[in-house]
């Protein structure tokens, strides 16, 4: 089965892939292929303004729908991480933290500048993801996932993408970006969204 991903960042694109991979077809019907909106003439532009995850993903995935062969599926990803300590931004406003450029370097400068001198127990944060399917005859499904964690003082590794250098979750003294690919993806936001679509797409038959 294939899912056209209402998405320009190929980091997403990747990691759902890898995540559809290694399930390696098991409780979907076959393999899952996450094909990116580029590969269906791109995606449309979409104003995230709905001030949810749930909101802009669901614009992001009709979007692409519209723009889609009959019968074709399209998936939205909307994420981002909530910081206790800053009443829950950057939430949607994740990927613009630091202006309307959407700078993934200067959107991370600016979260260790703000968190600077914000004591251990004042760390909180959780990721979320919002993954939204839309598909034939108007079936649409969202499925949420999350993954709690704290931020760390000073960006540490090389792996992920975004915030990921800056967030350890739960339990581990190393950030996302410390993590081999497969065990943040055991335990991401993104992952566990991605658990329910795959059990929902296999309930389907
Ligand atoms: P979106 O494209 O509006 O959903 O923006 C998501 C933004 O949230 C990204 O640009 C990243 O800044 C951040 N984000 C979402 N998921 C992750 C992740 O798994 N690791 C690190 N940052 C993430």
């Amino acid at each position: 089965m294939r899912l056209f991903l209402a998405s320009g960042n190929p980091n997403k694109a990747a990691e759902l892939q890898a995540m559809a991979d290694a399930l390696g077809g098991a409780g979907a019907g076959g393999r899952l292929e996450v094909v990116s909106a580029a590969k269906a003439g791109g995606m449309p532009p979409v104003d995230e303004d709905t001030g949810t995850f749930a909101g802009n993903a669901r614009k992001k995935a009709l979007a692409l729908k519209g723009a889609l062969p009959e019968g074709a599926w399209s998936l939205a990803d909307d994420s981002g991480l909530c910081v206790e300590a800053l009443g829950g931004a950057p939430g949607v406003e994740s990927a613009y933290y630091a202006g309307r450029a959407g700078d993934p370097a200067a959107n991370l400068a600016k979260l260790v500048a703000s968190m600077r001198g914000v004591p251990e127990g004042r760390r909180g944060a959780e990721f979320v993801c919002v993954l939204y399917l839309a598909g034939p005859g108007g079936q649409e499904q969202s499925f949420e996932g999350r993954c709690r964690g704290r931020l760390v003082e000073d960006p540490r590794g090389a792996g992920g993408f975004g915030y990921d250098p800056l967030f350890a979750p739960e339990g581990l003294d190393l950030t996302l970006a410390q993590l081999p690919r497969q065990e943040k993806n055991a335990l991401s936001h993104r992952s566990r969204a991605f658990a329910l679509l795959v059990g929902w797409l296999a309930a389907r038959g």
